[in-house]
Order: C-alpha cells, then structure tokens, then sequence
C-alpha cells in the first residue's frame, strides 16, 4: 500500500504527504502522462482525486488524456461569475466531445459575495481578496473530501512553476502535476495530432485565459501569463498557495 510505504521513504520528514510525494515522484520517473494519470487516477487514489481545470487554453490537452483513461474522474472548474462567456461554450464543447461525465462547478458563497463585494468590483480594488473568495474558497470546499488533485501547471510557464515537480504535497494532501515537464510545442503537437479544438480566445491572442477582467493578450515575445493580472505585481490568483490552510466553511478570507 503507497501510504505505508510513504511512511518508510527517505525524505519523510515528520510529514506523511510529503514522503508520499516524494515516492510518487520516483516512482512515475520516465513514465508517460497517460500512465501517470491512469495510475493515479484508478489506483493510486482511486476515487479520491479530483482534475482542476480552467478550461482555458492548453487545458484540453489534460483533460484529453484524463478522459482517455478515466471519463468519469471528476473534474472541478471554478466559475467565479468572471469568467468569458466563450469559455463557458468551449468548456461545454469540450465535456461533450471527451465524454467526461462528473464536472462540478466549484462557485463562490453568495454570502461573501454580498459581503465583499456589493458592486462586483472587488477584482479592481483588492484582486488578492477577490481571488480569495471567487477561487480559492470555492476549491478548497470543492476538494474537501479528495485526498489528491490533477493540476495543468507547466514548468515552462517560469515564475513560480519553473522548479514544478510531478507530485507534491499540500498540507496532508498530494497534488499531481502530469503535464509538469511539456513544453508548449508538446502542447500543440499533441492537440493537433487528436485534433482538439482550441480555445476560441487564443486565435484573438490570449495565450493564459482566466476571469474576464484580469486577462489581456499577450504580445510575441512575452510570457503566456504576461496578460493575467497585467501591471500588478500578482502572477498567481491562489489556488497554488496551500488550500489546506484555508477555511472550507463559507468565508475562505
Ligand atoms: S482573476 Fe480577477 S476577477 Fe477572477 S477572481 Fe481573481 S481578481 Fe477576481
């Protein structure tokens, strides 16, 4: 059993996740995403891991091959009331062509919305806060009860994600990384290859699509997430800061 051999690796340090990341990453050393997914997914933490995804521009690649080996992996999209309207269609287009068949809506509380943000422009003021409540909050209620989550960081997207490993931990929960070590070019090559539609945003020139408000193209030579949060110095919304340390029962802030 994984666990009691977490429990035995090397690098545990006092903490169970951590030793049981740690194996996981020696374990899937040179193995194909696919195998990595189909292992997590169906063994490892079989019906205690959930897919995050946006459902922006590189996400069909993941969600194809989590489909390929799992169409019934459930798969939480965070719709914070932000997000394009284009999206929301391609999100559908998407779950219909995979045949993914549990995606949840993970959405903020009415509650902290009619708190904190009366006029809907919180994102303008405190985006940190906002992000709070329409992101973070939302997935980790939506992860409580999941023992380990799929993410669709890159480390090619540098910033923080440049030393990504393919599992880590996150408070007593694992978070998985399968597409950690592509490259963008591996990105098109292989939605082309399976002929997946792209997202409607990137042919207009958005290249990293989050909510409406905090997304701008990107001009050639820039970073893909250059256009989130652009002239502030935010780069991540939260999600990947430790939700294990965040409030599940309404508020998150
Ligand atoms: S990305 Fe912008 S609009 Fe979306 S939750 Fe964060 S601050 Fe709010």
């Amino acid at each position: 059993m994984a666990l009691l051999e977490a429990f035995a690796a090397p690098l545990d340090e006092g903490n169970p996740a951590a030793a049981h990341a740690a194996l996981l990453n020696e374990r899937y050393t040179n193995w194909r995403t696919q195998d990595v997914l189909d292992d997590v997914i169906n063994r490892e933490f079989d019906g205690n891991i959930a897919l995050v995804s946006s459902f922006g521009a590189n996400s069909v690649v993941l969600l194809h091959v989590a489909a390929s080996v799992a169409p019934n992996v459930p798969v939480i999209f965070i719709d914070t009331g932000k997000i394009f309207g284009s999206t929301l269609r391609y999100r559908d287009e998407i779950v219909a062509r995979l045949g993914l068949t549990d995606v949840r809506a993970a959405r903020p509380d009415p509650t902290a919305l009619a708190t904190h943000d009366t006029d809907s422009g919180l994102w303008l003021r405190e985006p940190d806060k906002c992000c709070a409540i329409r992101k973070v909050a939302p997935l980790a209620r939506a992860l409580s009860g999941f023992d380990a989550w799929i993410s669709g960081r890159k480390r090619y997207q540098a910033g923080m994600r440049a030393e990504l490993p393919l599992a880590e931990a996150e408070g007593e929960r694992i978070k998985i990384n399968p597409l950690a070590g592509w490259s963008r070019e591996d990105l098109d090559a292989y939605r082309k290859l399976h002929e997946l539609p792209e997202h409607p945003l990137v042919a207009d020139g958005f290249r990293s699509i989050g909510c409406m408000p905090c997304t701008t193209r990107v001009a050639e030579g820039e970073d893909e997430r250059d256009g989130r949060w652009r002239g502030r110095d935010k780069t991540e919304c939260g999600i990947h800061f430790g939700l294990a340390a965040f409030e599940t029962d309404g508020s998150g802030i």
